[in-house]
């Protein structure tokens, strides 16, 4: 099989395959066709493609037939079970020998660095991807992905890539560090997202609407920027340093959250979980800390 860049010269058309046709595939496979792109789509249950189809999509027939049209096979299912289930047939595996696959899927590091093993055992050139932003930025500049995997595999493809917009940040060899990052961004996120819900049932239970309370959500969650990056320092040297925002300050302020949301039937098992480790923290001797130290504490093994 020669490279990507060879075959784009030979056709004078880059070419790729978009595996699994859910929001975000079908996002991913417009912005390769939007680009001019010659775009191969195949999902699981057929049907999905029929818009990709009308904008110049060419509908594979199975996952076999999908992956020997392009070099360059992108996936982007629920997670790597799926992935597994489509690429990990005997039929599927041959035809991507000698090509590359770029698995946009998400899930943990190590699902990542065990597909890679895989890859390598059958001669798939493989990089390991996240897509860090939602269906409607991609393909505009506030897309961000992702990439980890061999440097001169990424900057091989990163021509088509580049089609889907916004940023690419490649991560380094280690094939399961762009799953690395999605995962600690995730739990940021998830949390966060569930602190909001969590709020809006307290607030709705004190008669405050969600529209009303947005506008201070707004401002809170613009404190969280600064904090990342003031605190990044403080978590590398292992200072923890609490001279602004002791520990002590924040379990009181959280147990103020859980006494109002318990007083209104609404279970508070997350800020619960997050006082517990503020009073462990304290209870080991470091009340005068910042939060920061709960990294610690977290890590220990
Ligand atoms: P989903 O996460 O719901 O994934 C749907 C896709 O997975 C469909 O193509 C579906 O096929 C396929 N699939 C599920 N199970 C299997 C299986 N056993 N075998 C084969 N295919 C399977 O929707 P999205 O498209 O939104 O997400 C795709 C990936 O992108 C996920 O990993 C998600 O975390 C990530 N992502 C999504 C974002 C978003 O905003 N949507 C943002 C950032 C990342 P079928 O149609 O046959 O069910």
């Amino acid at each position: 099989m020669s490279s990507y860049a060879e075959q784009s010269a030979a056709t004078g058309t880059p070419a790729v395959t978009l595996i699994g046709l859910g929001p975000m595939g079908r996002a991913l496979a417009a912005a390769f066709l939007a680009a001019g792109v010659r775009t191969t789509v195949w999902n699981r249950t057929p049907g999905r493609d029929t818009e990709l189809v009308e904008r110049g999509a060419i509908s594979a027939r199975t996952a076999e037939e999908a992956v020997a049209a392009s070099p360059l096979t992108v996936v982007c299912v629920v997670n790597y079970d799926a992935s597994d289930a489509v690429l990990r047939r005997d039929d599927v595996t041959a035809a991507l020998k000698g090509r590359t696959l770029v698995n946009l899927s998400a899930d943990t590091p190590e699902r990542a660095r065990d597909t890679g093993r895989w890859a390598a055992e059958h001669g798939i050139a493989y990089l390991d991807g996240a897509i860090m932003t939602p269906v409607l930025s991609i393909g505009t500049p506030e897309a961000v992905f992702l990439l980890s995997g061999p440097a001169d595999l990424y900057e091989r493809h990163r021509p088509v890539l580049d089609a889907l917009g916004g940023t690419r940040t490649h991560l380094g060899e280690d094939i399961g560090r762009a799953a690395a990052y999605d995962i600690a961004l995730l739990d940021i996120f998830w949390t966060a997202a569930t602190g909001y819900m969590h709020a809006l049932a307290l607030a709705k239970a004190e008669g405050i609407t969600a529209r009303e309370l947005a506008p201070f959500a707004q401002g809170i969650g613009a404190i969280l920027p600064s904090i990342f990056e003031e605190t990044a320092a403080d978590v590398d040297d292992g200072t923890f340093s609490g001279a602004d925002n002791p520990i002590t300050s924040a379990a009181s302020t959280m147990a103020h959250v859980i006494h109002a949301s318990e007083a209104h039937g609404i279970e508070a098992g997350v800020m619960r979980a997050a006082e517990g480790l503020a009073r462990r923290v304290i209870g080991e001797g470091h009340g005068a800390d910042g939060m920061t130290r709960m990294v610690e504490l977290l890590g220990r093994r």
